[in-house]
């Protein structure tokens, strides 16, 4: 896996060498009924800024403030967000003239900034940098002349936000059984690229077909699926072999999320499920099964997984073990025109208190 080197990974994000913590048996309550429970899981440092990013917004300006997109795949986050003011809308050309638009996580083609810009629209990029990466290689490929290869799902908003950046170079390959019917104008100048969310197996496969056909393939000059996607993958395989049932929780548009399951059912867990929340959690799916595993996707809270976990308690699946595969500390600054505005606003609160002592109107509006 020439391209999957964890250079770019600081040592907190680089799986550690600590061994899982393996699952043993356990009696519970004298049933032997267990939990193994993923980490790392949930929330990755490009949804934390994300979701903070809309929660600052709001404070700031206030509401309404528009969202394009879903800001990160998941339901309950989304639902919240709206709940305190965040307006949720699929172009800019629903934004009002002049209002704040927040860019979600998973990032946005070029003229998404420009159609933005032609209505005076206030933006805020909340792109997962490590996204904003996967568009920089894709700039510099395509100005080298290259035929880039983007590995992902078709019609997904990272995948169309990153082609965007150069569409007559790049052409989608979603997953191996697309690799013959591709076509390329030079053989020996052809990069791959890839979402930031796929299956870490599946993409080699499909890179070893992709060489297969084209032996000069270039690969990336980093990793391109983010160390949460492979983070967490990595502690799902370890649990699978034990585990009877998987229960991610994620919501379906969560590309992260489903792979968890598939990951799961791939390596040995003997059923897998994706739900939302506890409740979508089927009792039935209890029949015969002693250990029960639990994860979560990179844009689940975790008070949906407490939930869950206390399903399950009441259920007899009390006993719940962690099966450790990493360690993880990155955080991300907010964006930049985020950012200036909190320091101006600080500025603003800073004067009035020496003005007279007390806090004045801090509102920007
Ligand atoms: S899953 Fe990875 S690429 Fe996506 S927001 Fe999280 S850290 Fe960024």
């Amino acid at each position: 896996m020439a391209a999957m080197s964890e250079a770019e990974l600081t040592p907190a994000e680089t799986p550690t060498e600590t061994p899982a913590e393996t699952p043993t048996e356990t009696v519970a309550g004298g049933t032997g009924k267990r939990v193994l429970l993923a980490a790392p899981r949930g929330y990755c440092a490009g949804v934390d800024r994300a979701v903070v990013t809309v929660e600052k917004a709001l404070e700031l300006y206030g509401p309404p403030v528009y969202v394009r997109k879903e800001i990160v795949h998941n339901k309950h986050v989304v639902q919240t967000l709206r709940a305190r003011g965040a307006i949720f809308v699929d172009e800019t050309d629903e934004v009002p003239e002049g209002a704040t638009v927040i860019f979600s996580a998973h990032g946005v083609a070029p003229v998404v900034h420009s159609e933005a810009a032609a209505r005076s629209l206030k933006t805020i990029d909340a792109t997962c940098p490590l996204v904003t990466k996967v568009h920089r290689e894709a700039v510099r490929f395509a100005a080298e002349d290259y035929d880039i290869l983007l590995i992902g799902h078709e019609g997904h908003e990272e995948v169309v936000g990153t082609s965007g950046e150069a569409p007559e170079h790049i052409t989608i390959v979603d997953g191996p059984a697309d690799v013959d019917n591709l076509t390329v104008r030079d053989p020996s100048k052809v990069v791959w690229l890839s979402q930031t969310t796929l299956s870490v197996d599946e993409t080699m496969e499909t890179v070893r077909r992709l060489r297969e056909r084209f032996p000069a393939l270039s690969d990336p000059p980093s990793d391109d699926i983010c160390y949460a996607t492979q983070n967490r993958q990595l502690a799902v395989k370890q649990m699978a072999p034990d585990t009877d049932l998987m229960i991610v929780v994620g919501s379906r548009n969560s590309s992260n999320s489903v792979r968890l399951v598939e990951v799961a059912l791939e390596h040995g867990a003997r059923a897998g499920h994706l739900v939302d929340f506890a409740e979508e959690v089927d009792p039935a799916w209890f029949e015969g099964v002693q250990t029960v595993g639990v994860t979560s996707g990179a844009s689940v809270p975790e008070i949906l997984v407490r939930d869950v976990l206390a399903l399950l308690a009441d259920h007899g699946y009390a006993d719940v073990r962690p099966v450790v595969a990493a360690q993880e500390s990155l955080l991300f600054a907010l964006p930049n025109e985020l950012r200036r505005d909190l320091k101006a606003r600080k500025g603003v609160e800073a004067a009035s208190e020496r003005h007279d002592g007390s806090y004045a109107d801090h509102s920007l509006h």
